[in-house]
């Protein structure tokens, strides 16, 4: 893991903000320098502030298309041009066979659309290399929600949401690490 070249490192691929640290905070809680985080959307208002301000977040910039699209069911294609977006970010940044991308695995513990649908755009895009599993301490899991409020505070509420609340009292992290093909 010491020995990557010089530039780029590894690159962090989240749907939203905030959904670094509390899918990957085993990543997050001692980020290198270098490390690059691009999130798929960035919502309106202050949470995408803190995206930038804490983590130096950038985005690929997509929109979300909601659940129907001129009174048709949007399917799984929720975010328009994914695909091509991945492609994008993969020339922009030059990545290459030591480029690691790294996105939350978070499928089948917490399965908002956007989380599925990148899931399984990475897999056509770039090449799945590995997958790094986490269990937390209790501790950890304390901090993590204290980083979370402290770098998130106005999405307080959604700790108590019910999907939410779930996934963090199991105390597991599943990180899918790709390459390029
Ligand atoms: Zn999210």
């Amino acid at each position: 893991m010491e020995h990557r070249p010089m530039g780029l490192s590894r690159v962090i691929i989240v749907p939203h903000p905030d959904d670094e640290i509390l899918f990957l905070y085993s990543y997050v809680k001692d980020r290198r320098k270098g490390d690059l985080y691009y999130s798929v959307t960035l919502p309106k208002g202050i949470r995408s502030h803190y995206w930038v301000r804490v983590f130096g977040g950038g985005t690929l910039g997509l929109e979300d298309k909601g659940k129907y699209v001129d009174g048709e069911y949007a399917g799984s294609d929720w975010i328009p041009n994914l695909e091509q977006g991945l492609e994008q970010l993969e020339k922009e940044l030059s990545l290459d066979d030591n480029s690691e991308i790294i996105v939350p695995g978070t499928s089948y513990l917490y399965g908002h659309k956007h989380h599925v649908q990148l899931c399984d755009m990475m897999k056509k895009v770039f090449v799945e290399k590995d997958r790094i599993k986490w269990y937390l301490t209790e501790t950890e899991q304390m901090d993590k929600e204290i980083m979370f409020l402290k770098e998130y505070p106005d999405q307080k509420h959604i700790l108590n949401q019910d999907d939410i609340r779930d996934y963090l009292d199991f105390g597991v992290e599943v990180a899918l690490v790709f390459g390029v093909k």
